[in-house]
C-alpha cells in the first residue's frame, strides 16, 4: 500500500515513516521482559511480514541489538519503538500502534506470558475516563500537538503534518 494506506505508519515526530508493500501477515502481543524494557510498558504489540515488503519512506530507525538474535529499531529523534526482527528469519515486525490505522491488524496471539506483570489482566476493570472528562476545555483549546498526524484516510487533521 502507498503512503496513506492502511499499512503505512511512522514514529511520533514524523522523522521515520514506513509502508508495507504487501499487507502484514501476522499480529501478536508480547509480555516478555525485553519488550517491557524496550517500550517502558507492560507489553508490546507487533505486526509483520517479509522484510523485503517493508519500505522506509522517510528516514530510518536506529537499531539496538537487544540480544545476539534480535534487533529493535526506534526513532532516534523522538524515541518511538518501531521495529523488531529476529535474526535469520527474513521477517520484520513493526509496532502495531505506529501504524496510521492501529485497528488494521488486531493481535491474534500472545507471547512471553511468563513475564506478564500481575496487575495487567485487571486494568480493564479500573475506573475509566475519556480525555475530555478530565482536561478542561480551555486547556484543550490551547494544546499544540507536536505529533506527526496520521496519514490521510485515518487522520482527522493533517494540519500538524510535518513534511
Ligand atoms: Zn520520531
Ligand atoms: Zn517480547
Amino acid at each position: 500500500m502507498t503512503e496513506g494506506g492502511r499499512y503505512s505508519g511512522g514514529c511520533q515526530c514524523g522523522a521515520v515513516r514506513y509502508e508495507w508493500l504487501e499487507p502484514p501477515r501476522y499480529a501478536s502481543v508480547c509480555y516478555c521482559r525485553m519488550c517491557q524494557k524496550a517500550s517502558g510498558q507492560p507489553f508490546m504489540a507487533f505486526t509483520g511480514g517479509k522484510k523485503e515488503h517493508l519500505r522506509w519512506t522517510r528516514g530510518e530507525p536506529t537499531i539496538f541489538r537487544s540480544s545476539n538474535l534480535a534487533e529493535r529499531g526506534f526513532c532516534s529523534q523522538c524515541g518511538t519503538p518501531l521495529t523488531y526482527a529476529f535474526s535469520g528469519t527474513g521477517r520484520m515486525s513493526v509496532t502495531i500502534n505506529s501504524l496510521d490505522d492501529p485497528e488494521a491488524m488486531p493481535p491474534t496471539s500472545q507471547y512471553g506470558t511468563e513475564s506478564k506483570v500481575s496487575w495487567f489482566d485487571s486494568i480493564l476493570g479500573l475506573p475509566a475516563q475519556k480525555t475530555e472528562d478530565w482536561m478542561r476545555p480551555e486547556v484543550r483549546s490551547q494544546l499544540v500537538s507536536h505529533q506527526q498526524a496520521d496519514a490521510a484516510g485515518s487522520a482527522p487533521n493533517r494540519a500538524g503534518n510535518r513534511r
